[in-house]
């Protein structure tokens, strides 16, 4: 996890190669690059920038880094817009269609390779696509096959002890969300790392089945407002972005 992006969490994978997963905010990448150099490794030994969700607090830095890199951004079709030249670019179209990430100053961050639901990436003994629509159209969670640790997303969070859901966002679709849930739930892995908070280390299947089992309907605004004096009272390390009970 990059200690110097703050907001949202971007994970390294060291291998062969380097693979990112999310970007953070748009003055991340430098932070990120600092972080390769602090690990003895060379900027272009980053290959691929896997993207959760086209969110502009996962993909802002994507764009920078990909051209400082050369590395890859692996995305959904369904968190990208056309560009001009025919290309695909991350995007965020919750708000009326238009918020594009990164912000059109700084150019369109370019998906080299798009995934489709059950694509294995060849790197670090397979990284698995998961199309879990509902917190965006395109939100994808990537499952590291070998040691079971799933990169989620804002489609599920952890606390380092409990899993939580987000919250809805413009674009956000809760029929999907739901269904994109139960199909994790079937799943195996251990390790949950989410787009904010803290990973969870082990059990991470065994606590979605349960989240699901015991608060079944996802979590509305209503609820988290209502429940922020508590949590906030209880601990200041935890994400504002989903429910704990
Ligand atoms: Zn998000
Ligand atoms: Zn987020």
């Amino acid at each position: 996890m990059l200690p110097s992006v703050r907001l949202s969490r971007v994970y390294l994978i060291e291998g062969e190669g380097l693979t990112l997963v999310d970007s953070g905010l748009p003055w991340s990448g430098g932070g990120a690059l600092a972080y390769i150099e602090s690990i003895g490794r060379r900027a272009r030994d980053l290959r691929t920038i896997l993207v959760t969700h086209g969110h502009p607090d996962h993909t802002g830095a994507a764009g920078a880094l990909s051209k400082a890199t050369g590395a890859a951004i692996v995305a959904h079709r369904a968190d990208t817009v056309a560009t001009s030249d025919g290309r695909r670019a991350l995007a965020y179209r919750g708000t009326l269609g238009m918020v594009r990430s990164p912000l059109p100053l700084r150019g369109p961050a370019v998906a080299r390779r798009l995934v489709e639901d059950g694509d294995v990436l060849p790197i670090h003994g397979g990284i698995r696509a998961i199309h879990t629509p509902g917190h965006t159209p395109g939100s994808l969670c990537f499952l590291m096959e070998e040691s079971g640790i799933l990169f989620s997303g804002d489609t599920i969070f952890s606390d380092g002890e409990r899993i939580s859901r987000s919250v809805p966002f413009p674009g956000y679709s809760r029929a999907s969300y739901v269904r994109s849930l139960k199909r994790l739930a079937e799943m195996e892995f251990e390790a949950v790392c989410g787009g904010h908070g803290e990973p969870l280390r082990s059990g991470g299947s065994g606590a979605v089945r349960n989240l699901l089992r015991t608060r079944p309907d996802p979590p509305t605004w209503g609820g988290f407002f209502r429940g922020l004096p508590r949590r906030l009272s209880r601990s200041r390390s935890r994400p504002l972005t989903g429910e704990y009970e």
